[in-house]
């Protein structure tokens, strides 16, 4: 993390008033009327591709009729039955890559049926007034192992409880969520969000939390397959890829998932310092979110330099057009050759790239350079290395990644995982719910048939 007496590292670059609206919420919700309006938009379609391209499987157009006929404790039963954090989703997913993309409305118009809106219209008031729409399944007597509290921990502690198993929760961090709680954000859960969908998840109860305790630090993995009747694995990706550079950790070379944590964290934003010149080098949601921030702190310049086009981005397009409303440059093209520095880092030198006649990315030859207080690296996060010490030898791995099946079953017995830790995932926060869901279901198979076995 940056020193504020680390020039020309600043903080209190913007007004306190300018600092909120820059951080307050990205899609204000809708009110009743704009939500009956926007719900009469839908065309209700038999085969529903909104549906198909949720990853969760909402029915999309079941909980849109609901909020027609105001049924809206109905609307959010249809969405949270299927996803216990439809709230969070309704913020965060990249709806225009998933359900609005699929929806019928963009051939006829150019614009989808607003579905990430609609949801949270039929959500919120559940959160808000901590309205029970779940139950304990009746108590099997198993105890589950959950290694993280994030979204795929979390969903699959609930199923678990719904269908009647107890399960005990151990995180690393201090409060559950995950990337919710310390990575999204922060203008796409405004209001402790992140936090009262915890809540709501473990008041379905026989959900036990040991936060602050980590695998491989304060136990093992076989220590919880002895202890436990199964073990599901949720604890996400630890680090952050490096620049494979010289001199990486020097002063202003920052890894920005940490600065996005301790922005979250911040009870005041405008106490994070920040640089003049940010240089972010990445593609993906995590560069976005870095780039954009730190402007909405006030950094003067911000530039996201990316090796490839903007098609290969992993953010989608209408986060790259986000970012650069807000006045973010992003450069394609070109990759890191060289820190420039000067006690700390003043810049960097890139290489112009291109594709060569096999379609395989290499270096032009031709150089620029960019000012830089703060290099954030956005390359992609990975297991830490304490994580993947412990897990070496034991469970199968790809690319430092658990490998699962379809029900998320891993190489061990009676281990499953689920989230960005496994192999072949798309990173998001709906996907690792799912994955928690669909392991938590399998687990309760494999249970009741070691029952009546046993
Ligand atoms: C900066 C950033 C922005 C993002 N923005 C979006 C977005 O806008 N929309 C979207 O859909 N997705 C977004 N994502 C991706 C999304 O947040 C993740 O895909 C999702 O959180 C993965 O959930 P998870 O449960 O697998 O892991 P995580 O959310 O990472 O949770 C892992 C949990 O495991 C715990 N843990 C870690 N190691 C251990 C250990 N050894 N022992 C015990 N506990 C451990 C941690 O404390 C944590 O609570 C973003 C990611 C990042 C990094
Ligand atoms: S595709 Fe669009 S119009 Fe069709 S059901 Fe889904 S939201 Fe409604």
């Amino acid at each position: 993390m940056p020193k504020d007496n680390n020039a020309p590292l600043r903080s209190r670059r913007l007004s306190d008033e300018e600092i909120a609206k820059n951080f307050s919420d990205m899609h204000p919700p809708l009110g009743r009327s704009e939500a009956l309006i926007e719900a009469d938009r839908c065309y209700f379609c038999f085969d529903a591709p909104c549906t198909t391209a949720c990853p969760t499987g909402i029915d999309i157009p079941g909980f849109i009729q609901k909020i027609r006929s105001d049924n809206i404790t109905g609307s959010a039963q249809t969405i949270l039955r299927e996803n216990i954090m439809g709230g969070m989703c309704a913020r965060v997913c990249p709806t225009e890559v998933l359900c609005e993309e699929a929806c019928v409305r963009n051939t006829h118009e150019d614009k989808p049926v607003n579905i990430g809106l609609l949801q949270r219209y039929a959500t919120d008031p559940i959160f808000e007034n901590s309205i029970g729409l779940f139950e304990r399944g009746s108590e099997s007597g198993k105890r589950v192992a959950i290694v993280g509290g994030g979204p795929a921990g979390l969903s699959c502690a609930h199923r678990l409880s719904m269908l009647g198993h107890s399960s005990v929760i151990f995180n690393r961090d201090e409060k559950l969520g995950g990337l919710n709680e310390y990575g999204i954000a922060a203008y796409k859960t405004v209001n402790d969000f992140a936090q009262r969908e915890v809540d709501y998840i473990l008041s379905i109860g026989g959900i036990e939390v040991r936060n602050d305790v980590a695998l491989g630090e304060d136990f093992t993995l076989a220590e919880l397959q002895d202890e436990y009747d199964a073990v599901f694995l949720g604890f996400g990706l630890g680090s952050v890829n490096d620049l494979g550079l010289a001199d990486e950790d020097i002063d202003g070379v920052l890894n920005a998932v940490e600065y996005i944590a301790e922005l979250r964290q911040a009870d005041d934003k405008g106490d994070l310092p920040v640089g003049d010149h940010i240089v972010v080098i990445g593609g993906g949601m995590t560069a976005i979110d870095i780039a954009v921030q730190t402007k909405r702190l006030g950094a003067e310049n911000v530039d996201i330099v990316y090796r490839r086009g903007p098609d290969e981005m992993g953010a989608s397009t209408y986060e790259q057009e986000f970012a650069q409303t807000t006045g973010v440059k992003i450069r394609h093209w070109a990759k890191p050759k060289k820190l420039l520095i000067d006690g700390r880092v003043a810049g960097m030198e890139f290489e112009k790239t291109k594709l060569d006649d096999n379609g395989k990315l290499s270096g032009t030859g031709e150089t620029f350079c960019l000012n830089a207080d703060v290099v954030f690296k956005a390359i992609g996060q990975t297991l830490s290395e304490k994580t993947l010490g412990v897990l070496t030898g034991t469970l199968e791995l790809n690319k430092g990644k658990i490998v699962a099946d379809d029900e998320l079953k891993t190489s061990l017995p009676a281990v499953w995982a689920g989230g960005d830790c496994v192999y072949g995932g798309d990173d998001l926060t709906v996907s690792a719910v799912q994955d928690g869901k669909i392991a938590a279901i399998a687990i309760d198979r494999y249970l009741r048939e070691e029952s009546n076995n046993g």
